[in-house]
């Protein structure tokens, strides 16, 4: 591969960010901030569990993206390295003091990279299942509705489509299975698209470089919504609702998350919630998934679910234990980006990292939001460090519903 080939296909992608390129004020902030009230401790979880040389930091992807650019001779096989071992998460972003966009810069160099044939084998492996199998993990996706076979709550003249996303369909399906029946029991009945029907929402494509990938899956999932005729979707997937907030289907489709009917329930008086005799006396930790939590991502990360959701707990009698990184500054778990399949190990460590904040803060249990956060904490549990849920799975597990008379 002819090196003015890469730069050649940067030119286009790397166009919108340009003027990033050269305004790094080289502060150092995405390297080492450190800032108490405000929650941050570390910044780059890339540089805490996987390499801690400055080139894997926000302003060191800045910097390549440029070099790069330029035509400048730089050794592809360590690029390709540190360019595919970024979470995407964004905290370079949240903290960078004139707005730089180091994580949007990566997609684009990746985007470059994946077009001319350098993506690493295990990312290239994961995208050849979202186009085959239709998710990251390569299961069978007539398999993808296993999990609400049986299931009260699903109902094919439903006016809410729920879209539980590749990670609670394949690797947490006890968080679809929680979130259909505690949304039942609100009072809201769910439709869920056929198997042969259903598609990712392109948000694993798009954050590995394929972007033209993940596009067609999106379009796909488009036209399987506007066929159920829903206007309105849920999804359980952190990533799917700014990957979703955009789908072209005629007459515009409301996107929310499920949280977002579970806490209307709750405001609309349509359920209540009892604690049962096996819910936890300590304090309850809440990760806050990045596509969630930080606004860079997305609308969904400027939609203040961190305050939501601890608001929920306490509306639960739950008390909450803080780890030092939260809300939008919270380091990521390791599990977007590719990172599980790029770098295993770190995408590990950096979940165990998650997990012993956590217990340093006295947590009993962890909840989040995102199902692919929950499936790689799992993966990477440890004994005696809290047990990791998800926050239908929670309210589910500890909770008696009841049903308010409407
Ligand atoms: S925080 Fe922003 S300006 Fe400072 S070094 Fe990082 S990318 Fe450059
Ligand atoms: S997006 Fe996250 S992992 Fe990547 S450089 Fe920025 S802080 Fe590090």
């Amino acid at each position: 591969m002819a090196r003015d080939d890469l730069s050649a296909a940067l030119v286009q992608g790397v166009y919108p960010f340009v003027e990033n390129l050269y305004h790094c004020l080289r502060c150092n902030y995405c390297v080492e901030m450190r800032w108490q009230e405000r929650g941050i401790q570390h910044v780059c979880p890339t540089l805490l569990h996987h390499n801690p040389a400055p080139g894997y930091s926000g302003k060191g992807y800045l910097a390549t993206a440029r070099a790069l650019l330029e035509g400048e001779e730089l050794p592809i096989d360590s690029l390709v390295e540190r360019l595919f071992n970024c979470t995407t998460c964004g905290n370079c972003e949240e903290v960078c003091p004139v707005g730089l966009r180091p994580a949007h810069l990566v997609r684009q160099v990746r985007a470059a990279m994946a077009a001319q044939g350098l993506a690493p084998a295990p990312i290239a492996a994961c995208a050849a299942n979202v186009i085959e199998h239709h998710n990251p993990a390569g299961a069978p996706n007539e398999a993808r509705n296993a999990w609400a076979v049986g299931l009260a709550g699903i109902a094919a003249d439903a006016e809410t489509l729920y879209l539980p996303g590749c990670a609670a369909s394949c690797d947490a399906p006890d968080e679809a299975r929680a979130t259909v029946s505690v949304l039942h029991q609100a009072g809201l009945p769910l439709k869920l698209l056929p198997a042969d029907q259903a598609r990712c929402c392109g948000a694993p494509l798009g954050e590995i470089g394929y972007s033209a990938e993940a596009d067609a899956e999106r379009w796909q999932l488009a036209a399987a919504i506007e066929r159920s005729g829903c206007r309105r979707i849920a999804v359980s997937g952190a990533e799917c609702v700014p990957s979703l907030a955009g789908v072209d289907v005629t007459g515009g489709v409301e996107v929310l998350h499920a949280f977002d009917l579970v806490e209307r329930a709750i405001a609309e008086n349509r359920i209540d919630f009892k604690p049962n005799t096996h819910v936890p006396r300590g304090p309850i930790a809440v990760l806050d998934s990045c596509h969630l939590s930080k606004p860079s991502h997305s609308v969904a990360g400027a939609a203040d679910y961190p305050r939501r959701i601890r608001a929920l707990l306490e509306r639960l009698g739950c008390r909450t234990a803080e780890a030092p990184d939260q809300g939008s500054y919270a380091i990521c778990c390791g599990a977007a980006g590719g990172m599980p399949y790029m770098s295993p190990l770190s995408a590990a460590r950096m979940a165990e990292g998650k997990l012993r904040s956590f217990a340093e803060v006295g947590a009993v249990a962890v909840i989040t939001a995102s199902p692919l956060c929950i499936a790689h904490l799992r993966r990477s549990q440890i004994r005696g460090l809290p047990e990791a849920m998800g926050i239908f799975q929670f309210i589910e597990t500890y909770f008696r519903l009841r049903p308010m008379a409407r």
